[in-house]
């Protein structure tokens, strides 16, 4: 792997980082979230930046968190960024299990969302699990037609995705449509919901993003960073921090229970493979 997981462009006044790891359809691996928290630092650092693009390389803007790749890290040290925790390798069962998620995932996470300029995603073809988390990190969210959605790790056992925005993103019938499921759900489903702000055609979804992005860089930057912890603030006190830290403490009993029952596989028995068979089905 030589390529880096996330390229950095600065248009204008818009920072675009897009993950960068296509053959994989940019699964999310611990090298590139930490390349990710880097892009925004940067983006963040910089006076010039006043609206962050998220976007991803390729067909796909990601399938996910990495369960199969060849570079899959999960056992690979990185330096905590997110919480004030011990590192997760070399430590046993859920010690290692949530130190490293409440670090890589919700952590990362909820630190992203606090990002104190405003951020779009820019999505196309597959969103899936993981993917949905980084999307709805973003402030607002920008879909091609062709873009598709899904959380389907109830598959394995588990109550969602770590960061668990599911009630808040789409109304708590659609979030359990969607969880109860597992299937796929189109962009236009999403805007029905409520999750997206805009559909446009795939040859339009770069100069669209940037188009809003361009609109809202006029705004002054102080202002903007309030506002947006204006409306996150709604959100947290709407329940979202505390529903999540619930979620969380059920997401690692369910992980737990997998690998009590399987001889220590923590995803009850699936893999990137059999996740992807399973969805063609659905
Ligand atoms: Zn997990």
């Amino acid at each position: 792997m030589t390529e880096e997981p996330v390229r950095y462009q600065r248009i204008g006044p818009v920072a675009v980082v897009t993950m960068n790891r296509p053959e994989y359809r940019n699964a999310q691996n611990s090298a590139m979230t930490y390349a990710l928290d880097a892009a925004f630092t940067r983006a963040v650092d910089d006076d010039e930046v006043k609206v962050i693009v998220l976007a991803g390389e390729g067909k796909h803007f990601s399938a996910g968190h990495d369960i199969g790749t060849p570079g899959r890290d999960v056992d690979a040290h990185f330096e905590n960024k997110a919480v004030l925790w011990w590192d997760h390798v070399g430590k046993p069962g859920g010690d290692q299990r949530y130190a490293r998620e409440a670090e890589v995932y919700l952590g990362m996470c909820r630190r992203w969302r606090e990002i104190p300029k405003p951020t779009i995603a820019s999505v196309q073809g597959a969103c899936i699990a993981g993917a949905l988390m980084l999307a709805w990190v973003c402030d607002m969210i920008v879909a091609s037609e062709d873009a598709f959605f899904a959380d389907p790790v109830v598959r394995m056992g588990i109550p969602g995705v770590e960061y668990f925005a599911h009630p808040w993103m789409l109304g708590p019938r659609a979030a359990k449509e969607v969880l109860f499921t597992g299937e796929r759900f189109s962009a236009a489903q999403a805007k029905e919901w409520g999750m997206l702000n805009r559909i446009v055609a795939r040859d339009d979804l770069e100069t669209e993003t940037l188009a809003l992005a361009g609109k809202i860089a006029e705004m002054p930057s102080f202002g903007l960073a309030l506002t947006k912890k204006a409306v996150n603030q709604a959100e947290d006190l709407m329940g979202m921090r505390p529903g999540m830290d619930s979620a969380f403490g059920l997401h690692h009993f369910a992980h737990a229970h997998n690998a009590e029952v399987s001889g220590g596989d923590s995803l009850g028995g699936q893999d990137a493979k059999s996740m992807a068979a399973a969805a063609r089905k659905a």
